[in-house]
């Protein structure tokens, strides 16, 4: 299965200049979607993993149904003010402004390797901020793991020395 053929490319989305990968009609293909789900399965196949931790939104769509499929727990990290417990907290640099996510410090314990999962790597500076909260709360990045990686933005650059994979590059 080709799954470029489940993700549709918006041109000008949301702002001008971004071609946006959009993954809504691979979701809405039960063939697509757990084909999906069991290659990201096979690629932890190997690697040491005692949880994955998935980033709001879009990397919750694949992280849940991951950690059922693996039996590991699941770990959401997600913007400022939504959790409810303790939290460690990481602020990072968008396009424009900057931004605050957060996970339960329970969630984490120390040593624990994580999976980090979203859906796109574009230029690294969601993971690069998911990965500094892992390790804030005692954690190790395992590995990184994403559907689709846009190579031209160089994430990979920002996230020397983690071990990523991804599905699908453009
Ligand atoms: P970045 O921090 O630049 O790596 O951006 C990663 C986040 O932005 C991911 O969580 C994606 O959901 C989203 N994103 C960035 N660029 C795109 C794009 N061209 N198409 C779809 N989503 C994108």
């Amino acid at each position: 299965m080709n799954l470029k053929d489940y993700i549709r490319d918006i041109p000008d989305f949301p702002q001008p200049g971004i071609l946006f990968r959009d993954i809504t009609p691979l979701l809405r293909d039960a063939g697509a979607f757990n084909y999906t789900v069991d290659q990201i399965a096979q690629q932890c196949q190997g690697r040491d993993i005692d949880a994955i931790v998935a980033i709001e939104s879009r990397g919750f769509l694949f992280g849940a149904p991951l950690a059922c499929r693996m039996a590991k727990p699941f770990i959401p990290v997600r913007k400022q003010g939504k959790l409810p417990g303790e939290t460690v907290s990481v602020e990072y640099s968008l396009e424009y402004g900057s931004n605050v996510m957060e996970m339960h410090l329970e969630d984490v314990s120390s040593g624990d390797r994580v999976l980090i999962l979203d859906d796109v790597l574009a230029t690294g500076g969601t993971l690069a901020a998911a990965a500094q909260l892992v390790e804030k709360a005692g954690g190790k990045v395992s590995s990184i793991g994403l559907v689709i990686e846009l190579e031209a933005l160089e994430g990979r650059k920002l996230l020397e020395g983690y071990d990523i994979f991804s599905l699908v590059q453009y």
